[in-house]
């Protein structure tokens, strides 16, 4: 079992616990390395780390960078970024300024569906008026009935060809591995199990030529442990680590009691060819 938890989300994204409650919950899961890694935005670092410091666990401070690439919405973890670096900073601002005008553009989408409210009704759920995403919008359908819970709410809003979609241009691939390398950080493809073409995945010749383009980018390291993978993929992922070279990461992708699919810690060991990402600052 992992004491290392490289993936979460708090209030200051679209996660359902302050920084400082994740934390101690991490903690209190035996977790001893973690990092926060809110969409978009390191307004919570700071208070994560200092967290971090009273339960004498190490933290580690990360963001998940919402990005396209071709026709596909990418993740890109950045880990032991500098909070402090002028261009992330920009970079990140520029992605949630992007955000609101999306918001505004879901909620009309929503309205001719016969849905009002949704854009006061998803900020309501949004601590950080800065941020505003698809889960605070998944959080107000439910509330109004329109769905069981958060999960089942991305079956008929919210995705391609559903109510309340709306296409988005998000960063730059290239762009998003300078902001997080710049910064002295370490770039990570988030999740990839996770990535569609519409409904079919984004199969293994576009998966193949975006680890080398991510590669050639500057890109270190990919996630093969996380709370949206299978047991199956925890393998796949280990073996394209192997053939693409790249360091393997592990995180719960943790946003809240009884809305994810893992909580925090307690992720399964890393497959065992696979080289832990901690080696890249370990050695
Ligand atoms: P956004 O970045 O605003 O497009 O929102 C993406 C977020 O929506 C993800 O980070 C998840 O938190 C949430 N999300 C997307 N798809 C699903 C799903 N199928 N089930 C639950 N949450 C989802
Ligand atoms: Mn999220
Ligand atoms: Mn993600
Ligand atoms: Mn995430």
């Amino acid at each position: 079992m992992l004491d290392y938890d490289l993936h979460c989300h708090s209030t200051v994204s679209d996660g359902l616990l302050p920084p400082a409650e994740l934390v101690a919950r991490a903690a209190g899961r035996g977790v001893k390395f973690m990092a926060l890694t809110d969409h978009d935005d390191i307004g919570g670092l700071a208070e994560a780390a200092h967290a971090a410091a009273q339960h004498e666990m190490e933290f580690i401070n990360g963001v998940e960078i919402s990005v396209s690439w071709r026709s596909h919405t990418l993740h890109i973890v950045g880990l032991r970024i500098d909070p402090g670096n002028a261009a992330l900073q920009a970079g990140l601002l520029s992605i949630r300024e992007g955000r609101g005008a999306r918001a505004r553009l879901m909620a009309e989408s929503l309205a001719r569906s016969g849905i009002g409210g949704a854009l006061e009704g998803a900020y309501h759920y949004a601590a950080n008026s800065g941020i505003i995403g698809r889960t605070h919008f998944a959080r107000f359908l439910v509330e109004r009935g329109h769905a069981r819970d958060v999960r089942s709410v991305f079956k008929n809003y919210l995705i391609k060809g559903k109510p309340g979609f709306v296409p988005h241009q998000w960063a730059a691939l290239p762009d998003a591995i300078n902001w997080i390398v710049g910064s002295g950080g370490i770039a990570v493809l988030a999740h990839p199990g996770r990535y569609t073409s519409g409904r079919k995945p984004m199969g293994r010749k576009t998966l193949r030529e975006l680890l080398l383009e991510f590669v050639e980018l500057g890109g270190r390291g990919i996630e093969v442990v996380t709370g949206s993978h299978t047991p199956e993929q925890y393998a796949e992922f280990a073996r394209y680590a192997t053939e693409f070279g790249l360091l393997s990461s592990c995180g719960s992708d943790f946003h809240g009691p009884g809305e994810s699919y893992r909580d925090l810690g307690r992720l399964p060991d890393l497959p065992l060819e696979c080289r832990p990402i901690w080696q890249a600052w370990n050695t």
